[in-house]
């Protein structure tokens, strides 16, 4: 069959690989550059939702040339999406995604080594395991403590939830009882259920004005599940809730699950890396205690998605639930060896752990501390910026780099706050220079500014904070 363009075979030749390379490079890094003139929340017209239904179902039947389709994943699909790689994204919980950490992607992928366990590529686990010690030296944790690589935050706590249930439960899950506040992420309620631990045993503790968990209210619910015969053994803290940045006290909580015996795993999925931050330091203190981390390195330290972390003090727990051997697998290493198949669920795998290892390696920690800070010193000139805007309520001050807010007026309902809060997103969205999302708090919408990406800078954030002023004075009262 006659077709216009040479079909590439499976094992293209170096001329080919070169060719596609540049040619995806070249438009990537395009795109890339002009991302902070794009808008910041995507270009969604009326017509999305019929022309996703309208993407062809069938698989091309003969190879179509590359730069046809790299013009329809620019030109066509890619402006209908969050701009979450650009300076106003200030939405849920940016991160960015690092070139150079792309590159580490791409670079695992394309060499695409066996690194599941550590025999067939040594050296490349090895520094995986390296890796893992510097998140476990930022953390604070001891040096016995391991951990893993994981897709990210979701997986991290699944993974913790069934290591805290393999020690403490056994087989016997039904009478287990796990305990975090109202305000902690989802997926720790999915990760309960994939691990077997059902709704019904999973306790949303009152939080403070703050919205931190309320210590005497998880030692009154743990005492309450043990009258009733039930078997307490896990409480998640948060260092750092999505909808607001809250902070646990991760001291009180760690000695209260040290005295009842029970796990301590707190979610640092979006909040642990500002420990990097010395005036942080304090308000995170007992995160270096926990008997597991999840860390989301795609979120603080700004890697594409797809890098999620775990840490765990005492790598036996791990291995108890995770170590299994089979008569086809290359016999484990020595156990001075770092081997990730032995304490995590995966065996065929990318190469987690070069897009953070070669991130650091080129840029240095120092980069990283440094851009932490100032995400965190860009959230407190605007919550500065808000407490002196009419019209306006700032509902805290950022615990960590979320800012929460409100519209507001003292004629208003609850629900006419919600109403206009909502609103007030919107029309700053529409600007297009900066993109916020709100969240449902306690049963009120509350419109939050986060920010995390690496791209962020005091200019934007500027122009974010003038469009909601506009706003809010173009909504009057
Ligand atoms: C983002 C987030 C998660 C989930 O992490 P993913 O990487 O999206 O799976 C869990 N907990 C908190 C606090 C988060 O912010």
């Amino acid at each position: 069959m006659e077709t216009e363009h040479a079909q590439p075979p499976l094992d293209l030749d170096g001329p080919q690989m070169r060719e596609l390379a540049a040619r995806v490079i070249d438009r990537l890094v395009e795109h890339i550059v002009q991302a902070p003139t794009l808008p910041a929340g995507g270009a969604f017209d009326e017509g999305v939702s019929e022309r996703c239904l309208a993407l062809p179902r069938e698989a091309p039947e003969l190879g179509v040339p590359p730069g046809p389709l790299l013009d329809q994943l620019f030109d066509e699909w890619l402006p209908a999406s969050f701009l979450t790689t650009g300076p106003g994204y200030l939405a849920y919980v940016p991160g960015g995604g690092l070139f150079t950490s792309a590159i580490g992607h791409f670079l695992g992928a394309a060499l695409n080594r066996f690194t599941g366990v550590w025999a067939p590529a040594p050296f490349l686990v090895e520094l995986e395991g390296r890796t893992i010690g510097w998140l476990r030296e930022w953390m604070g944790f001891p040096e016995g403590a391991t951990g893993l690589f994981t897709p990210g935050g979701s997986t991290s706590n699944l993974t913790a939830i069934v290591t805290a249930r393999e020690l403490h439960l056994g087989p016997d899950l039904r009478a287990g009882v796990l305990y975090a506040s109202e305000d902690v992420h989802h997926c720790v309620h999915k990760s309960a259920r994939l691990a077997g631990i059902a709704a019904d045993r999973v306790r949303g503790i009152a939080v403070d004005e703050r919205r931190r968990l309320r210590p005497e209210a998880l030692r009154a619910a743990i005492a309450e599940d043990r009258d009733a015969g039930l078997r307490p053994f896990l409480v998640v803290s948060s260092a750092g809730t999505t909808n607001t940045g809250a902070i646990d006290p991760l001291e009180e909580i760690g000695a209260i699950a040290r005295s009842e015996g029970l796990w301590h795993h707190v979610d640092g999925a979006y909040g642990a890396f500002f420990r990097l931050v010395p005036e942080l330091r304090p308000a995170l203190a007992g995160i270096e205690g926990a008997d597991s981390l999840t860390l989301d390195p795609h979120k603080g330290l700004f890697l594409p998605y797809g890098t999620g972390a775990l840490l765990v003090r005492d790598e036996a727990h791990l291995r108890a639930v995770h170590e299994v051997t089979a008569g086809y697998l290359p016999e484990l290493p020595a156990p001075e060896h770092y081997d990730p198949s032995r304490i995590g669920p995966e065996l065929s795998r990318p190469y987690r752990g070069l897009p953070l290892w070669l991130a650091v390696q080129l840029h240095g920690a120092a980069a990283f501390r440094e851009a932490i800070a100032d995400k965190r010193a860009l959230a407190l000139r605007a919550a500065e910026r808000l407490r002196a805007m009419p019209g306006v309520t700032l509902l805290d001050e950022p615990q960590l780099s979320i800012v929460p807010f409100r519209a507001s007026d003292p004629g208003w309902s609850e629900e006419e706050g919600d109403r206009r809060t909502r609103a007030l997103l919107e029309e700053v969205n529409a600007r297009g220079r900066v993109h916020l999302s709100g969240a449902t708090v306690a049963g009120r919408f509350v419109g939050r500014i986060c920010v995390l990406c690496f791209r962020t800078d005091a200019e934007r954030l500027d122009e974010g904070i003038e469009d909601l002023e506009a706003a809010r004075g173009a909504m009057g009262g």
